[in-house]
């Protein structure tokens, strides 16, 4: 029998080939119950049990990829996509790949402001971000574009100062370089074309977007069960902040129940430290797989 879905039906999703977000990628992928074969021998890489195909290439050509409809949706970050200008659609923020574009100068040298920039040259990945940022401010400087281990430009003299990539700053300490100002935030992007699609592929992101919005959900919360005095009930209540108002269930010892809810993994401490204080015992705490509302 033919396959009832055409091959251009395919929804095809472009990732780093090998760099610091194909882990991530391909653990949110597995995650949502995505199975594939080895990604890491393959460019192009068919799901088994989804209509989708991966496309793994250098995360600079991720944008274009997109835009132009070689790729259905993307996972790349918004430095990335912001530097190349791409034209596409941002579907959704993902909290990893979190990092900042930052200006840094030798940490000797009275480069101490933006301001004192005026008339230096700067080496960086990222002329075109870098441009945007000095074009709104009154201080001249002279991208010098360099594709790789720019921190290392001040101390050759290829450049007075860099734009570059930072998470903890301790590649730019190891260089004698401080950050003086962010010019971009960045983290994981899913980004669509905007090139028209098929009625079948957008039924097809719709799906993906709700198992991905589940698994996001899901990783930012966790479960919990707990025994309690009956009579703190209320105010145990009052602290949990929960999605869904809590499963109470009688124990054997009638002055005692047993509270299960949902609760986000910023507030988990805060809330456990109360809960203790109200008499909760026997406290456990799962991970989620997936939450659907
Ligand atoms: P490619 O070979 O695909 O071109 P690359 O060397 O350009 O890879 P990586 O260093 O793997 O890129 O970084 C990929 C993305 O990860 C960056 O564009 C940025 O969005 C994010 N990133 C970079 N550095 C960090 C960091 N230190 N912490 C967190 N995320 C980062
Ligand atoms: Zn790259």
């Amino acid at each position: 029998m033919p396959n009832p879905v055409n091959d251009t039906d395919t929804l095809r999703i472009a990732l780093q080939k090998s760099g610091r977000l194909t882990d991530k990628t391909i653990q949110l992928l597995e995650g949502i119950g995505l199975k594939f074969d080895d990604y890491k021998r393959n460019l192009l890489v068919k799901c088994h049990n989804f209509d989708v195909e991966l496309l793994l290439i250098r995360d600079d050509d991720i944008p274009e990829y997109v835009q132009d409809g070689v790729c259905d949706l993307g996972f790349v970050g918004a430095n990335v996509t912001a530097e190349r200008g791409a034209d596409v659609t941002v579907l959704r923020n993902l909290d990893y790949g979190i990092c900042r574009l930052s200006i840094a100068t030798p940490k000797s040298g009275g480069l101490d402001t933006v301001e004192d920039l005026d008339g230096k040259t700067i080496a960086t990945s990222y002329p075109s971000l870098t441009r945007q940022y000095f074009e709104n401010l009154p201080v001249d400087i002279e991208p010098i574009y360099i594709s790789g281990a720019v921190e290392i430009t001040p101390r050759l003299d290829v450049a007075d100062a860099i734009v570059d990539i930072v998470s903890t700053g301790n590649t730019l300490k190891a260089n004698g370089l401080r950050e003086i100002e962010t010019i971009f935030e960045s983290e994981t992007q899913l980004i669509q074309t905007n090139k028209s699609i098929s009625q079948a592929k957008i039924e097809l992101i719709e799906k993906f977007l709700l198992r991905i919005d589940g698994h996001q959900q899901a990783e930012r919360s966790r479960y919990i069960m707990m025994n309690a005095p009956k009579d703190s009930m209320e105010r145990i209540k009052d602290i949990i902040p929960s999605l869904n108002s809590p499963t109470v269930v009688p124990l054997a010892n009638e002055d005692m129940i047993a509270i299960h809810t949902v609760i986000p993994i910023d507030e988990f401490w805060q809330v456990m430290e109360k809960l203790k204080e109200e008499g909760a015992s026997g406290i456990v705490v799962l991970p989620i797989e997936s939450m659907i509302a």
